[in-house]
């Protein structure tokens, strides 16, 4: 069976937000003081994320995406992935991280089954580090990059945000960075949410971040496709990629559906619609999930409407 949707889109990856807590709190995502995390009572349980799965591969769900807030904070990740990677049906499942945790989770996660990690890294310095995350200290985001490796993943990359005045003149550095590490790289617009009110002052068109790389580094189309919305170009013994939601939005090609850690499918980042399913999942309905999961296909809409509405809530909490 294929999921697809009315503008012939087929659906076939799922980003999974296990939590919304986070140990940072990063100015393009929360607002200094946090939010209020959902009650625990809230969050699906991983029996019933796996019983989500289950169902969504049936109807042809392929690839997996975890996410949060920071996944590895909720305790017993490699159980989740364990459990998923013996679902029929699911070919890969990737994880997003801010790198602080890995150190302790890399081995697990791998022998769990879990195929690929992407790390978001938006600077190389210290202290500018510690002013994005507020929280994080970049030693423990680079002690994590030696984690993966030493675990034996391969085919990692690295997220950046780009954010005026910020970080946009580390952009060669980072792909500098990318080069000596052998892992890919992807810079991405700043997208504007309720929670950060003066985003339009961080934003930096990702067309202007190509720019600038072209003329340090000769970027050659590339074969690679991924998941999602990046255009990848090799670049010496990476592939760097870009992600342009507003400048150029790729919602023709969008290819995938949310699941909210507490229980609601998504169908797209840029709209509020939600459809409930924790009630079903919660029963043991899996019909009642299915037609859930039909529902949420036959309403994603065409495009987002960023550049109208910004995303009525954190990136945190809908899973980035
Ligand atoms: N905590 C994990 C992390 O930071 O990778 C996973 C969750 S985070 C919400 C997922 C991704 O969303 C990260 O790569 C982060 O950089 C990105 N993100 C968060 N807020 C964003 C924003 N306003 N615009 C663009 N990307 C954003
Ligand atoms: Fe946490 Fe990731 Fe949001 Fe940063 S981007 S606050 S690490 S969820």
């Amino acid at each position: 069976m294929a999921l697809i949707d009315r503008f012939g889109r087929l659906i076939n990856y799922l980003r999974i937000s296990v939590t919304d807590r986070c140990n940072f709190r990063c100015i393009y995502c929360m607002p200094k003081e946090g939010i209020a995390w959902k009650p625990m009572e809230e969050i699906l349980t991983y029996e019933q994320i796996r019983d989500f799965v289950d169902v969504a591969a049936k109807l042809g769900i392929e690839k997996i995406k975890l996410t949060g807030g920071e996944p590895l904070v909720r305790r017993g990740l490699d159980r989740l992935v364990e459990m998923l990677s013996q679902i029929k049906g699911i070919k890969e499942i990737s994880l997003t991280t801010n790198g602080s945790l890995l150190k302790n989770y890399a081995k697990n996660l791998k022998k769990a089954g879990l195929s690929r990690i992407t790390v978001s890294l938006d600077t190389l310095k210290k202290d500018k580090f510690r002013l994005i995350s507020r929280l994080g200290n970049l030693d423990d985001v680079f002690e994590g990059f030696d984690a993966l490796f030493d675990a034996g993943f391969e085919n990692s990359k690295i997220n950046t945000v780009v954010m005026k005045g910020i970080n946009d003149d580390e952009v060669i550095e980072l792909v500098e960075f990318a080069i000596s590490r052998g892992v890919d790289i992807r810079f991405i617009e700043f997208m504007p949410t309720d929670t950060v009110k003066n985003w339009q002052s961080y934003f930096v068109s990702i067309n202007d971040v190509k720019r600038m790389i072209a003329e340090r580094f000769l970027l050659k189309p590339s074969q690679k496709s991924s998941n999602g919305p990046a255009v990848y170009f090799d670049v010496e013994n990476i592939s760097v990629g870009f992600i342009t939601p507003l400048s150029k939005n790729f919602c023709s090609q969008c290819n995938r559906v949310r699941l909210s850690s507490d229980g609601y499918i998504i169908p797209c980042l840029g709209h509020s619609d939600k459809i409930d399913v924790k009630s079903y999942l919660r029963k043991g309905d899996l019909e009642g999930v299915m037609k859930a999961i039909i529902e949420a296909i036959e309403i994603k809409p065409k495009e987002h409407a960023l550049l109208k509405e910004p995303i009525h809530s954190s990136m945190s909490s809908v899973g980035g």
